[in-house]
């Protein structure tokens, strides 16, 4: 490694590697540093389903959708109630970002070679007012390749501009100081460690062989959030908003996702802002096959399964599954419980459970229609869906409701249900089905689902009773709070320039991606629309390369 370059750059995940992109497109002599090895390079993108927030793309248009920025501006500011005094770059970064969505995003990535999936996905459709939290069309590009298909590219153009001597990477470094000269940020200071082969995105040994110093024009900080770090999560846990933090949460990203650098740049002078914005989700189940500690998928739900809270009480709009992912949380937290259950029959798990992540997603993973053709539209459930099925802790499944609620009351016995009171509520909830019309708040959506072509070609099953033996068997699953983004984080200016606590910047070091809350220190507010963590990553790790 050489001891000085022009732009170091600290994180190979996506935003890291857009960054050392558009700097080396200028020329720029970079040096890209991650404290993993080569087999992790691309960070948790790798592990994503590729979904990005687009808007009035050609997928849309093809799929009857009309979607304008002006639309998915009121989306955006009524998720993000923007309400402090610290929120004013990461709204000036939600108002350019909605420019880059709607206009030369998708150019940008399709020139590099990205593709996306036709049906683009209808999540996080919010709280039920036009201009409340949620996405009122459709956004949620799948690229082809999934999490592969996003970095490829960026990894393909890393490795070109290594060839020429343009980038070097530095893997199995960890920074752990930034040095400043004279209220400048003039380099990194680090600890390399140990070569270990350990399978992507396990844990790797922190065994130090040696230390590093470099001195660089600017520094990038790319490192990604703290959804690793559940002690982290837990202390900046805002239980005012949502109640006290879960005793039990299952992992939704690897341990290297452990918010060590944005102590580290605080440490340095850098400012961080909305600490206590987060993102986790509600339908984590613990992965049956874990690659990382405390592994959990996440269920990315159609609409029908019905939900339950900890006590067996089914959970009122809008904690219905896929609309609402923070005001679900709190629903469930009330009840001073982390779980909550499904349950859903045979038919609704086969045409609407579908897994997050770019392993359990092999067919959109391979980017080949045939295979996408035989696990989406073919008879039973995917694969991926029927491992967890088979061998998952948190599923249960049975023949008749009896023998579900004692399998369920099996996997928490502290919190027993009561079958009659389980049985009332699916009742009353299957009778509404006897008219085209109805007065229960989630038979309307899933009927209002179905009038999406894709959801009702992939996404939404036809209407049925639950109760009905026709329709089973039965299936409970036990539902964890799974951690997984930082909302808040480095405050930077549209430059992507880190910012100090009174506003100024502080020179020669900059931060893109999740450790800057995707932009400004927060671009999300309060909610997000989903498909605009990686979008985000996109864009800041654009800025800041072309900064740096
Ligand atoms: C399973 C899964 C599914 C997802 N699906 C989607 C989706 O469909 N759409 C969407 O928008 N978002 C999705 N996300 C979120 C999105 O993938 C992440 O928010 C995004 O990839 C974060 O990228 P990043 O570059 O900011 O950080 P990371 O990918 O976390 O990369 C940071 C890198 O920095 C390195 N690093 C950290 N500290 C140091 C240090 N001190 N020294 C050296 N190196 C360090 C780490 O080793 C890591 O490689 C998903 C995430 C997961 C895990």
């Amino acid at each position: 490694m050489p001891d000085k370059t022009d732009v170091a750059i600290i994180g190979g995940g996506l935003s890291g590697l857009v960054a050392a992109f558009e700097a080396t497109k200028r020329g720029r002599k970079v040096v890209l540093i991650d404290q993993e090895g080569p087999q992790s390079l691309g960070g948790q993108a790798f592990w994503s389903l590729g979904g990005l927030f687009m808007i009035d793309t050609p997928e849309q248009r093809r799929m009857g959708i009309r979607d304008s920025r002006a639309l998915a501006e009121q989306g955006w500011l009524g998720s993000a109630g923007f309400d402090r005094a610290e929120d004013a770059m990461p709204q000036a970064w939600a108002s350019a970002y909605l420019d880059f969505a709607a206009g030369p995003m998708r150019t940008y990535l399709q020139e590099i070679g990205m593709r996306w999936f036709p049906v683009v996905g209808w999540a996080e459709r919010g709280g039920g007012a036009a201009d409340g939290h949620g996405n009122s069309v459709p956004r949620f590009h799948i690229t082809w390749g999934t999490g592969e298909g996003i970095i490829a590219p960026f990894v393909q153009l890393a490795r070109e501009a290594e060839a020429t001597g343009q980038l070097q990477f530095a893997f199995r470094h960890r920074v752990t100081e930034l040095v400043a000269t004279d209220g400048r940020i003039t380099g990194v200071h680090g600890e390399v460690l140990a070569e270990d082969e350990a399978v992507r995105g396990a844990s790797t040994t922190r065994e130090v062989t040696g230390s590093f110093e470099i001195e660089a024009e600017n520094v990038i900080v790319a490192s990604g959030g703290i959804g690793g770090d559940h002690n982290k999560v837990r202390a900046l846990w805002p239980t005012d908003r949502l109640g006290p933090a879960p005793d039990r949460m299952v992992a939704g990203v690897p341990d290297y996702v452990d918010g060590q650098m944005q102590e580290i740049a605080k440490a340095a002078g850098a400012d961080a802002i909305n600490e206590d914005r987060m993102w986790h989700y509600c339908e984590g189940v613990q992965n049956w096959n874990p690659i990382w500690p405390n592994h959990g998928i996440r269920i990315l739900p159609g609409p029908s399964s019905i939900w339950f809270d900890a006590q067996g009480n089914r959970m009122e709009a809008p904690c219905l599954p896929g609309f609402d992912t923070l005001s679900t949380l709190r629903r469930i937290l009330s009840t001073g419980h982390s779980h909550s259950w499904f349950i859903l029959t045979q038919k609704i798990i086969e045409k609407e459970f579908a897994l997050s992540g770019s392993e359990q997603n092999p067919d959109l993973t391979s980017g080949k229609w045939s295979a996408v053709l035989k696990e989406r539209l073919g008879k039973g459930v995917t694969r991926a869906v029927e491992a967890f099925k088979d061998n998952g802790a948190d599923f249960v499944v049975a023949q008749t409701l009896d023998a579900l609620v004692d399998e369920m009351n099996r996997l928490t016995p502290n919190t027993p249900l009561d079958p009659t009171h389980l049985h009332a509520q699916i009742a009353a909830r299957d009778a509404q089905l006897n008219n085209p019309f109805a007065k229960d708040a989630q038979i309307i959506a899933i009927r209002q689902a179905r009038a999406y072509r894709g959801d009702k070609l992939i996404r939404t099953a036809k209407p049925h009773a639950i109760l009905d033996p026709e329709n089973g068997p039965l299936i409970a699953v036990r539902l964890n709070i799974l951690t997984r983004k930082s909302l808040g984080g480095l405050h930077t200016d549209l430059e992507a320039r880190a910012l100090r606590s009174d506003g100024s910047v502080l020179e020669g070091l900059l931060a893109a991606g999740e450790v800057a809350g995707f932009g400004g220190g927060g671009y999300h507010g309060y909610n997000a629309l989903e498909g605009t963590f990686l979008g985000g990553c996109v864009f800041s790790g654009l800025k800041a390369g072309q900064s740096a």
